[in-house]
This record gives C-alpha cells, sequence and structure tokens, in this order.
C-alpha cells in the first residue's frame, strides 16, 4: 500500500504537509484517539480525509453546520473520495440512496450532525457499520467554557464508549487551555495524540490605518484588489447596510449580511459570496461559522472590534488557502467611545470589567509600534521569536516612530495651566491661539501657551491628544465632562524628563505581498476563473471545491499544457486532473496561442516538482526523441520506449517542428496515416478549434498527444 505521502501528492495534489497534519494522520491510522487544535486554514479536514481514504471502514465525521456539509462532501469527492452526508435537506429518495452504500460498505466518510448522531435507529445503523473512527469538527461546541456552545454536542459525550474499538479524533480551531481540557474530558478521549498547532497566520499581512472617510478608503482599497473575494466588518446593521449600497452605487458587487434580513436573504447572499458571484460582502459579526470559502482574500475592519478574539476570528477567515491576504483595519479612537458606551450599558459588574480590559487590549494592539502579529499571538499565550514577520505594517516600515516631546509639552502645558478642567476642543483652541468667547472671557488669552501650537491646525493637535491618551500621559475625567488631566508619566514628559513618542503613518503601500506570489498572469488567472466558474455552475457547488485560487494563479504561471505538467500543480490530484484537467488545459492551449509573447516567457518557467529530473536534460531528450522518430518509430512506441508519456513526445515534435529541426519527421511515421486524415478533417471542420472541442467532436476517438502532434505538421509551412 502508498505510505500517506503518496496519497497525499496523488488523491489531494499536495507535495507536502501541513505542520501537524502528518503525526495526525500516522494516529489515525493507528487507530489512536486525537485531540488537535489548529487555527482556521490550518488544513483539518486532511487530517481525517485521508486516514480515512487510506484505512479499511467508515469515517463518521460530525459536523455542526447543516449548511456546510454539502460543500464539504462536494469537496471530498471532487478529489476521488466515496462520501455522503446525512441531513434533512436529502429527499426521502436520496437518504435511501446513501443508507444503502452505507450497508454495503461503500464509504470513506459520512458527515452527519450531532442530533442526527443520537437517534436510536441511526445508532443502530452504526453499530452495524464497519466503523474505522470519528472526527468531530468544531469540537468546542461541546463546551460551556467556549464561546459556540451547542447543547446538541452533549450527546456526543458517550461516544468512545459506545463505539469502544473506533478512534476519536476531536478538532477545534478556538481553544484556551480551560475549553481544551473541558472537551477532551466531556468526550472521554483515551490517551489521546495531543497537537496544538500555532496560531500564528504568516499568509495574513496586517495592517491598522486611520479612519477619516471610510467610505472611500474601502472604495480605494477596493479599487486595488478587484475581482477578489474578501469581507468587510461594520459594527451596525445600519452602518452595513449603508456602506454595501455605497459600494453597489460605485458599481462594485457587493451585499450586506446581517441579522436583520430574514435567514433566507442571508443565506442568499452568503451562497452568491461563496459561489463567487460578488466580490465583496459588508457584514456585521453575525457573518461567521459557515464561513468556508478558502479564496477570501481580504478582510476589512470599518469600525474596531469589541476584543482580540474576535478580531483573530474574522481576520482569520481570510486566506484559507494559504495564500497571501490582506487584513485592514480602519481606526478612529472615536470607536472606542461608542464601545465604551455598550460596556457601560452591562448590568454584571465583573462583565463590565472584563469588557473594559479586552477593549483595552485591542486599543493598545490598534496603537502599538510593536509588530502586529507579535501582539495577537502574545494574547493567545504563544510567543513570537522572529524579529520581523514581514507581514505587518509594523515590520514592513509602513509606519514610523517620530519624537514629538515638543508638541505634547505643548498641549500638556495647555492643560496643566488651564488647571485640568477642560476638554480636549477647548484645550486645541488654546495652543491653536483661536478668537473665542470662551478663551476670553476665561481669559486664556493670556496662557503662556496661547497660540503656541498656531503654525498647525487643529486637526493636528487633536491627534497629539489622541496619542497622549492612547499612551496613557493624559487621560479623561469622566466625573467631570472629560476634562482632560495628567498621569505621573504625562508630568514627567512635560518636565523633559522622558520623551514622547508617536507610531505615523508612511504613504499607504499598494499591495504588500506583490511577487511573493510570483509573476504569474493576471489576465490568464482571469480566464482560469470564469472556467472554474462555469464548471462549478455546471455541478451546482462552490467554485473553490473545484480548485483553489492557489492552484489556477499556479496555472497562471506555469502554464502547464500536459496532464503530466498539470499534475505537477498543487491541488490537482488524479481525480481532478481526469475530471478537470482538460478543460483547463484547453483554456490554458487557447491563452498560448492568443498570447505568444507570454506564453513563450511562462513556459521557460517549469512546474517546482518536475524542475530537478527534466530541466537540465531538456535539450537532449527533445534531441532523444527526434532521433527515435527519425528511425521511423511511432508516437506511441517512443513514449513507451522513453517511459514518457505521450502527450511529452507530442510537445518535443511540436517543439522540433517549431524550432526548424524537423529534418526527417514523418507525421504518417508517427501515427497512423488514417488517424491524421481524421484529425486534419476534424481541425479543418471544427469551428471551434480548441483541443477539447475537437476531442469531443471525435467522440473521444483521439487523443491530445495526437491532436497536438498532427497540429504541429499542420502548422508547418
Ligand atoms: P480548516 O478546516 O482547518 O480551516 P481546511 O481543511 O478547509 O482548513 O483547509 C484549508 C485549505 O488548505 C484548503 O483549501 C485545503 O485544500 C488546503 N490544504 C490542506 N492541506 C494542505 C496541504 N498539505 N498542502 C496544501 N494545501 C493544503
Ligand atoms: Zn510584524
Amino acid at each position: 500500500m502508498d505510505g500517506s505521502h503518496a496519497v497525499l501528492k496523488r488523491v489531494f495534489g499536495f507535495s507536502g504537509f501541513r505542520p501537524n497534519q502528518e503525526t495526525i494522520v500516522s494516529a489515525l491510522l493507528e487507530n489512536r484517539d486525537v485531540f488537535a487544535v489548529m487555527p482556521t486554514g490550518g488544513g483539518k479536514s486532511l487530517c481525517y480525509q485521508l486516514p480515512a481514504h487510506m484505512r479499511d471502514g467508515l469515517c463518521v465525521v460530525i459536523s455542526p453546520l447543516i449548511s456546510l456539509m454539502k460543500d464539504q462532501v462536494d469537496a471530498a469527492k471532487a478529489n476521488g473520495l466515496d462520501a455522503e452526508f446525512l441531513n434533512s435537506s436529502l429527499t426521502p429518495k436520496e437518504r435511501f440512496r446513501v443508507f444503502q452504500s452505507l450497508e454495503n460498505h461503500q464509504l470513506d466518510l459520512l458527515y452527519v450532525s450531532p442530533e442526527r448522531f443520537a437517534l436510536p435507529e441511526f445508532m443502530a445503523t452504526l453499530k452495524q457499520a464497519k466503523i474505522s473512527f470519528f472526527a468531530i469538527d468544531e469540537a468546542h461546541c461541546i463546551s460551556e467554557w467556549g464561546h459556540d456552545f451547542r447543547p446538541d454536542y452533549l450527546l456526543l459525550s458517550n461516544i468512545a464508549k459506545q463505539f469502544p474499538k473506533a478512534a476519536v479524533a476531536a478538532f477545534t480551531a478556538t481553544a484556551t487551555h480551560k475549553v481544551s481540557d473541558d472537551i477532551i474530558k466531556k468526550l472521554g478521549l483515551r490517551n489521546p495524540h495531543l497537537t496544538r498547532a500555532s496560531f500564528d497566520r504568516p499568509n495574513l499581512f496586517y495592517q491598522v490605518v486611520p479612519k477619516d472617510n471610510l467610505d472611500f478608503q474601502l472604495l480605494e482599497f477596493l479599487h486595488g484588489h478587484q475581482g477578489e473575494s474578501g469581507i468587510i466588518y461594520r459594527t451596525t446593521r445600519k452602518s452595513t447596510t449603508a456602506t454595501a449600497e455605497f459600494l453597489q452605487e460605485q458599481g462594485i458587487r457587493a451585499l450586506p449580511y446581517h441579522a436583520g434580513l430574514t435567514p433566507v436573504q442571508r443565506k442568499k447572499n452568503q451562497d452568491r459570496f461563496n459561489r463567487d458571484e460578488v466580490d465583496v460582502v459588508v457584514a456585521t459579526i453575525a457573518f461567521g461559522m459557515g464561513i468556508d470559502k478558502s479564496n477570501i482574500r481580504f478582510v476589512l475592519h470599518g469600525d474596531l472590534p469589541k476584543n482580540m478574539e474576535g478580531y483573530y476570528q474574522e481576520t482569520g477567515r481570510a486566506g484559507r488557502d494559504g495564500e497571501p491576504s490582506h487584513c485592514r483595519l480602519f481606526f478612529s479612537r472615536g470607536d472606542i467611545v461608542r464601545i465604551r458606551y455598550f460596556i457601560e450599558q452591562t448590568e454584571d459588574a465583573h462583565e463590565r470589567k472584563i469588557g473594559e480590559q479586552q477593549l483595552f487590549k485591542m486599543v493598545r494592539f490598534a496603537e502599538t509600534n510593536v509588530c502586529r502579529r507579535k501582539t495577537l499571538l502574545g494574547y493567545f499565550g504563544e510567543s513570537y521569536e522572529k524579529d520581523n514577520c514581514q507581514a505587518c505594517d509594523i515590520c514592513m516600515g509602513d509606519v514610523e516612530c517620530a519624537d514629538a516631546t515638543v508638541p505634547a509639552q505643548k498641549i500638556m502645558s495647555a492643560i496643566h495651566r488651564s488647571c485640568q478642567r477642560f476638554g480636549a476642543v477647548h484645550i486645541v483652541d488654546i495652543v491653536v491661539g483661536a478668537k473665542t468667547r470662551k478663551i476670553r472671557e476665561l481669559g486664556h488669552d493670556r496662557l503662556k501657551t496661547y497660540g503656541a501650537g498656531k503654525d498647525m491646525d487643529k486637526k493636528y493637535w487633536r491627534r497629539v491628544i489622541d496619542d497622549l491618551l492612547a499612551q496613557d500621559c493624559v487621560i479623561q475625567n469622566p466625573d467631570n465632562y472629560s476634562a482632560l488631566e495628567l498621569t505621573p508619566k504625562g508630568r514627567q514628559i512635560l518636565l523633559g524628563k522622558k520623551r514622547f513618542e508617536v507610531i505615523r503613518q508612511k504613504t499607504a503601500r499598494k499591495s504588500s505581498f506583490a511577487g511573493l506570489a510570483g509573476d504569474y498572469s493576471e489576465k490568464l488567472f482571469a480566464q482560469l476563473r470564469a472556467e472554474r466558474q462555469r464548471l462549478a455552475q455546471g455541478e451546482d457547488v462552490p467554485p473553490f471545491v473545484i480548485f483553489s485560487d492557489r492552484t489556477l494563479r499556479e496555472m497562471a504561471l506555469y502554464f502547464p499544457d500536459t496532464p503530466e505538467q498539470m499534475s505537477g500543480i498543487s491541488g490537482v490530484g488524479a481525480a481532478k486532473l481526469a475530471k478537470y484537467g482538460d478543460s483547463f488545459m484547453t483554456i490554458i492551449e487557447m491563452y498560448k496561442h492568443a498570447h505568444p509573447e507570454e506564453a513563450q516567457k511562462h513556459s521557460i518557467l517549469q512546474v517546482p516538482v518536475k524542475i530537478k529530473r527534466s530541466k537540465r536534460k531538456t535539450g537532449r531528450t527533445v534531441t532523444d526523441t527526434r532521433d527515435l522518430a527519425r528511425q521511423g518509430l511511432s508516437l506511441a512506441a517512443i513514449a513507451q520506449l522513453r517511459r514518457l508519456s505521450e502527450g511529452t513526445i507530442s510537445q518535443h515534435i511540436e517543439k522540433l517542428l517549431e524550432e526548424g529541426q524537423g529534418d526527417g519527421l514523418d507525421v504518417d511515421t508517427l501515427l497512423d496515416p488514417a488517424k491524421r486524415m481524421q484529425i486534419e478533417e476534424l481541425f479543418n471542420r471544427a469551428s471551434r478549434k480548441s483541443m477539447k472541442a475537437i476531442i469531443e467532436a471525435s467522440g473521444d476517438t483521439v487523443t491530445y498527444a495526437e491532436l497536438r502532434t498532427v497540429r504541429a505538421f499542420m502548422q508547418q509551412p
């Protein structure tokens, strides 16, 4: 039997495991219980799908969301696994069919909800089935300590006792240590293999920018990310609706999502997003669980989130496919006031305090000049060792530290001299030397700091006050109309004993990750996406079930046009190659014809895994083919002799002819002359000259390699 690496490549099309996947797979191959904490996008499904495929018997997957089951099953099927789900959305006929394949022991994977699992009749059926192991997705739902507690998950409490021979694997993306212990105890896991992956998401770029005119800032971002999928989070239904409408008016394909919409409308909007029919969802945090779209390229926060946990979860929905993705938070201190208002409405004093602390940490995150990643991971108790993460605004030098001691002193001096009795507006008026009635009446135009900052505008001084507040140099006294007061730290700065530094945005960078994904052809990528969309509609599945963005981007980089090259692309396993390979190769083929210069540039690149073997020998390998062809061998014979595919040999022939090395090559020895004539006919008659169309027109009697060979000769002058 193949090892798990071979199956990983052949079935899933991946050339290596992600962190922790391999040990989990091994544990499950040995029928050992598993408890795994992995961040979103860490690749949990593979951890049970791969052993489910390799092991004898059935893997029962318990998953909380009926709406996701179909997508998960479709994705598994697309890789050639035998997977089904059972839930209330099936017709009696479909249900019957699933039970039949269950009884005939034909399934690798069966997805069910916890309620279904607990039904006595269903339990009896499962006892008859040959179960290899259980996989429990979103396992934190069993814990009352977690934030997604679902009472129906308690129905799983006895699973290990009820099925003593089957291993139980529990997966979750959100677990504090307290929740983890609770899950293990409640499920009764037996000496489980424990893994806790890092919560770092290296492909996410974190960035905080000052918010001034949000709608236009969003629009500007979207113009730089056309055709990409993303989520914009806003706090209220009203702002969500307003932003969605604004974007729609500006021609952006955007839809709203919030609890005020009917469930049907919400589902519809989510589905359209899933299917790439709209690019952007503007949502409240109600848009959460249930999004497993892998190609979300950006998550923007239009308002400050309430806490770091929420922020991590929401940004975590970007880039599940491992591709570079952008997380931008638009921050203004005004949001703090709004959140604080809600916290103050909380009855429970303890909860209020927790709310305050969480808010404080969130604000720190937005205002610190420490790597965002370090701060974020630190929140989850993880220490980040690298000095520079290369993927946040701080580390990339988008912000700079500036000395602002003198302006800070001007503001604090004004506060001090006016006896700490006034709010920000009046203090700014003093510093800029405004001629207001209040100033005249209070005689503040005689203060030493009056007009000390008239070289800058009010907005600038307001910002200095915000910075002072952020760094606890000044506080607002809530009992005295928010009058500004100095803290001990502020006094030290005022007395010149300490410096005051602030972080400032440099000019905003457009694309933080340019170059990382390689210099792929965006035009071809767009065409491949369109093809994916077409196929997805035909099969009624979300596009990412067919191929991920990453896979398409690799295609748009390497221009693979033989099955061999295609299978070297990440995410193209045997089943997908057979099912979709031709469709995408046809697009690539046509694109190459339409853009010969680009094609040439990209054809020099080789699909990574193949490089080592063939690159050095390219020259020789083509001449080897030529020598054999000159001896009068057929295409099939050459392929057999050289242990290469006919597709590759046809590529050699094409290359030889193109380079004027076709002397002594004869199409009628390479192929059967009757076949050659048939193909010429087809080419001449066909209205669409794509390989795929012609193969179809021939009723599948000709192959790709044969077509290619004949075409190469037909194109000879
Ligand atoms: P999770 O459920 O942990 O959020 P998924 O199982 O949905 O993550 O996987 C996220 C993405 O990563 C999917 O697109 C999946 O195909 C991809 N993936 C999983 N394992 C690998 C791997 N070993 N190499 C490359 N991509 C992988
Ligand atoms: Zn960083």
